[in-house]
């Protein structure tokens, strides 16, 4: 057989463990591999910053249950994908990242580009490696795939020295691998089911915590059932909303403080008690809670609070084990004055927004955009939210119908991913309209690729909150300094949406905002809307802030 060179055996290999789509930022050495995938016909989302392609390559793997792969040049076009590797280590995602290095031979020569790639990325990757001989690409790669895929998903990273892209080998010294399994479905040990079900059994207050792990498992049937059988009252994590129907009776997202702080027994699947969980601890929670831990990482079970039961597993599995073991151990709660609390909390915190919501006031507050987003939103939308305020507010006024339809900061809190994640959502279904609910300062961090948006015509609308600070309403002040939170205002983003070849709408009072949607949606174009709004805008009084984090950022 003939020679093969280095950047084709990258493109085999991917398309062999079955990529169809690469997010990339083309660029020494990595050009071969970016150019050769385009030649053959094959999806490459090209971006104008390493940091987009590696977000937006995870979005494609937590949308698809694939892994997304992100391709970057060498040295700080490397290293610019370390948020984004961050971001998917923290989330429990798949994503393989292939970065371009320099030459192996003029290693410690100074070499252009030349820094300590896989050094400074193993610590928040799952798996890392250099590659070190044109033979072993395919073999590494499909190391990566599995790696990335295995357990508790994570990012890898695959270090491609600048003379393995470019070189070649006899196609006879290649060995092909057999191609990545699907990701294995381990059941729980079936004596811990029975367990769960007895513990759950004699809850009075019981509760369902739904978090991105079971979106991850595709789990939504299995809960439904779940739920309709047991009837035990649920919430979710941010990320974990859709997976549940929101207007199912036994949502309580709505009374989330209450039913948190209330619950004797609760059954947890694919979330963790972290920050978003308040590490499950008082006053937040019952200081003695029983607690059913469903998770597929082991290590997992009894982090920050004791399991009674550890089911580690597959959510969608052992949720099915669940309910094929509820004839012989029955979970039903019905009607209780557990549930008759919490319903009632939803509708009182739910009336107590509602006049921010219909508020006619100029300069715009949160609640009012996010109420003619709702309204206008489709149920099939994906719902896209970056920022702090805006991200947090839009929890409570946006529902979200479907799993996987909503994605945000996440556990990283990382503010920046509205751009890169709108991009995957939108090549991933380009037939469901896709928003990014976006504030002005996290469109800031990757706004210039809303012309990648526009170039591969993804119809995206971007809903940008221009309140020109930075959570000016829970800051405090020294007269006569000038605040370092604040931005320009009344920057024209629109404008900039135009010159990159979008839609835009400029909108500054109440009545503008529906309209705008309309048009945007309907121009077929990448759009954004450029709301104008209350720089001292803030959230409903809370009980406890969402980031209740004391001594930080001035929440208390
Ligand atoms: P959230 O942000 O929604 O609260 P986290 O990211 O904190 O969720 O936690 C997700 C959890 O789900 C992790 O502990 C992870 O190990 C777990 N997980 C991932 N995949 C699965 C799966 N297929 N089945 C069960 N648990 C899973």
């Amino acid at each position: 057989m003939g020679q093969i060179s280095g950047s084709q055996l990258v493109i085999d290999s991917l398309r062999r463990e079955g990529v169809d789509t690469i997010y990339v930022l083309p660029g020494d050495p990595v050009g071969p591999i970016v150019n050769g995938w385009a030649s053959g016909g094959f999806q490459a989302i090209a971006v104008r910053h390493e940091q987009v392609a590696a977000m937006a390559a995870q979005a494609h793997s937590y949308l698809t249950r694939t892994v997304g792969v992100c391709i970057a040049a060498s040295g700080v076009g490397q290293t610019n994908t370390m948020t984004g590797i961050a971001n998917a280590y923290s989330n429990c995602w798949p994503l393989l990242v292939i970065g371009g290095s320099s030459e192996l031979r003029r290693r410690n020569m100074g070499d252009f580009q030349e820094l300590p790639q896989v050094e400074t990325t193993a610590p928040i990757c799952k798996w890392t490696a250099t590659v070190d001989s044109i033979q072993r690409i395919p073999t590494l790669i499909n190391i990566a795939m599995k790696q990335a895929m295995a357990g508790r998903p994570g990012p890898v990273y695959l270090d491609l020295p600048a003379e393995m892209i470019s070189g070649s080998v006899d196609e006879d010294e290649v060995t092909i691998p057999q191609p990545a399994p699907e990701p294995a479905r381990p059941l729980a040990e079936p004596q811990e089911v029975k367990k769960a079900l007895e513990v759950l059994s004699k809850a009075e207050r019981p509760l369902l915590i739904v978090g991105k792990g079971a979106a991850w498992s595709w789990a939504e049937d299995e809960l439904l059932e779940f739920v309709d059988r047991t009837q035990i009252p649920f919430l979710t994590s941010p990320m974990g909303m859709g997976m549940l129907p929101p207007d199912h009776p036994m949502n309580v997202s709505a009374a989330r403080t209450q039913a948190l702080q209330g619950a004797d027994t609760i059954l947890m699947v694919g979330a963790r008690f972290n920050w978003i969980f308040h590490f499950g601890q008082p006053p937040r929670f019952a200081s003695d809670f029983k607690l059913v831990q469903i998770d597929i990482d082991g290590s997992e079970i009894g982090s920050n609070v004791p399991a009674t039961v550890g089911l580690v597993g597959d959510a969608k599995m052992v949720l099915g084990q669940l309910i094929g073991a509820l004839d012989e151990t029955p979970v039903a709660y019905g009607e209780s004055p557990w549930l008759k609390q919490l319903t009632e909390k939803c509708a009182e915190n739910a009336a107590s927004i509602e006049p921010m919501l219909n508020s006619e006031a100029s300069p715009i507050g949160y609640y009012r955009i996010l109420k003619e987003i709702r309204d206008f939103l489709p149920k099939d939308a994906i719902v896209v939210a970056d920022g702090a305020s805006t991200m947090d507010i839009s929890r409570q006024v946006v529902p979200v119908w479907y799993p996987r339809h909503r994605l945000d900061a996440g556990v990283a809190g990382c503010v920046g991913i509205g751009v890169p994640f709108a991009i995957a959502s939108q090549v991933v279904h380009p037939d469901k309209p896709v928003i990014c609910i976006q504030g002005d300062w996290a469109f800031g961090f990757n706004g210039m690729d809303i012309e990648t948006a526009a170039r591969f015509k993804l119809p995206i609308v971007w809903v940008v909150f221009q309140n020109a600070n930075i959570d000016k309403w829970v800051r405090t002040y020294v007269d006569g300094v000038e605040d370092p939170n604040d931005f320009t205002p009344s920057l024209r983003f629109d404008v900039m949406m135009e010159a990159l070849g979008g839609h835009g709408e400029f909108v500054e009072s109440p009545e503008q905002i529906r309209p705008a949607l309309e048009r945007a949606f309907s121009s077929g174009k990448a759009s954004l809307i450029n709301v104008i709004m209350d720089p001292g805008a803030g959230r409903r009084q809370q009980e406890f802030a969402w980031l209740a984090r004391e001594g930080r950022m001035g929440y208390s």
